[in-house]
């Protein structure tokens, strides 16, 4: 290990109270969607204190909804604002942009936490709270790992864009901002919980609803009728088979399993009027994921041929044919090159750091990454501490070692990934 090495892993360990204090308050600080203001104002104050001139951008849904990428959350945009800092490099080397999400999911049932979901609590090396593993910490280790580099006298070549976004959860409406204000780099870090994998590849996802036309009839002549629930039965398990069969299809490296990539899930089903009627229809609305490279498009189409093929082969459903409906989330997949500089760069990095190789593994989960890969042209990977498991989870936390692993390398990637000098 070099000596900068050296000095920012010292640095690191030394400002471990600082950090984990920061991680606390801002966890501490609720930030459901559309209420993401005063955490985003906490760390636009921390930002303005390293001199980074800091601004506000205001997210106004008017400014995005032409674009192919929008997804309305139906939440009021007024109060939603990011927050992007940028660290001005001393020439045109390549620059990174380091992103994260600070609105966070509801927390369910409060009596299934063992604190309440804004603690913040220690206990045992671990940081509880909602937020603290999705994304508060790994957010919180971009922010140190700047300010670290700062107090040791670093002067950077290219620059560093900051960027603390709202809306991530429900369609990415922070970070498509960012990208129509036109912030670019040469690389994004998104520092979401990946337990310290490298993740350049995410599945899409697709929200549907499916209507299936029964006939309904009293109860006592149902003979006469036809159940609406019997003809979604039928197509429920046929959906199950197509799961399967697309991932037979589809070339799934990089994934911990080839048979989880891209999910379709029924959610929830509402059927019948009434126990003594036949039910005259379902409603099912469920979530078809997209693989890597499949288009949102393309995805559709082979749902829907499916089901209407499917349809087709029985006599009621090839008269009164299923009805498919796509609306809210309509996310796409994204992914960089594994051979891209960004991939190897940090790579070698953790490699050096952790002793050991990097995981590097396809998510199958929707996030900003497809933003910045289809829509910016910017290769992006998912970084950061935390166990996406635990992260819509009650009693949600993430370990104090891995944010000050996390700080360590993105701090050592901000160095050799755009270069510069200590004074
Ligand atoms: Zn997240």
């Amino acid at each position: 290990m070099n000596n900068i090495k050296k000095h920012i892993k010292t640095a690191v360990n030394e400002n471990r109270d600082l950090i984990v204090s920061f991680v606390k308050k801002i966890v501490r600080t609720p930030s459901l969607a559309n209420n993401e203001g005063n955490v985003q104002r906490i760390i636009h104050k921390k930002l303005n204190s390293l001199n980074l001139n800091s601004k506000i951008i205001p997210v106004i849904f008017s400014e995005l909804e032409n674009h192919p990428a929008f997804n309305d959350d139906g939440f009021s945009p007024e109060s939603r604002i990011n927050v992007t800092a940028t660290w001005k490099g001393r020439s045109n080397s390549k620059s990174l942009i380091l992103n994260g999400h600070v609105d966070v999911v509801p927390t369910g049932p409060e009596n299934l936490w063992n604190d309440s979901p804004w603690s913040g609590k220690e206990i045992d090396g671990k940081i509880f709270g909602r937020g603290s593993c999705d994304m508060k910490a790994g957010l919180s280790s971009g922010l140190f790992a700047i300010a670290i580099l700062k107090d040791l006298g670093f002067r950077p070549n290219g620059d560093i864009i900051f960027q603390s976004v709202v809306g991530e959860e429900s369609g990415g409406c922070g970070t498509l901002t960012n990208i129509i204000k036109g912030y670019t780099a040469d690389a994004a870090i998104i520092l979401e919980p990946t337990s310290l994998k490298l993740s350049p590849i995410q599945s899409g996802a697709l929200t549907f609803r499916l209507l299936v036309h029964g006939k309904a009839t009293h109860a006592s002549m149902r003979w006469d009728g036809v159940s609406a629930i019997e003809k979604y039965a039928d197509i429920h398990y046929a959906i199950i088979d197509f799961e399967k069969h697309r991932h037979d299809f589809f070339n799934t490296k990089h994934y911990k399993s080839k048979h989880r990539v891209a999910p379709i899930n029924i959610g929830t089903i509402k059927a019948g009027q009434w126990h003594s009627t036949v039910a005259e229809s379902v409603v099912a609305e469920g979530r078809l994921g997209v693989f890597p490279n499949e288009s949102n498009k393309d995805a559709k189409k082979s749902f829907e041929d499916y089901v209407f093929n499917f349809a087709k082969k029985d006599p009621w459903l090839s008269n009164n044919p299923p009805e498919i409906e796509w609306f809210e989330g309509q996310f796409e997949s994204g992914q960089t090159p594994l051979d891209d500089p960004l991939i190897k760069e940090l790579g070698s990095i953790y490699k050096e750091i952790c002793d050991r190789d990097p995981v590097i593994e396809g998510v199958t989960y929707g996030s900003d990454l497809r933003l910045f890969t289809n829509h910016a042209n910017i290769p992006s990977v998912l970084f950061g501490p935390g166990d996406v498991r635990l992260a819509h989870a009650a009693n949600e936390y993430v370990d104090i070692k891995e944010i000050m692993l996390s700080t360590e390398i993105i701090a050592n990637m901000i160095v050799n990934w755009c270069g510069g000098s200590f004074e």
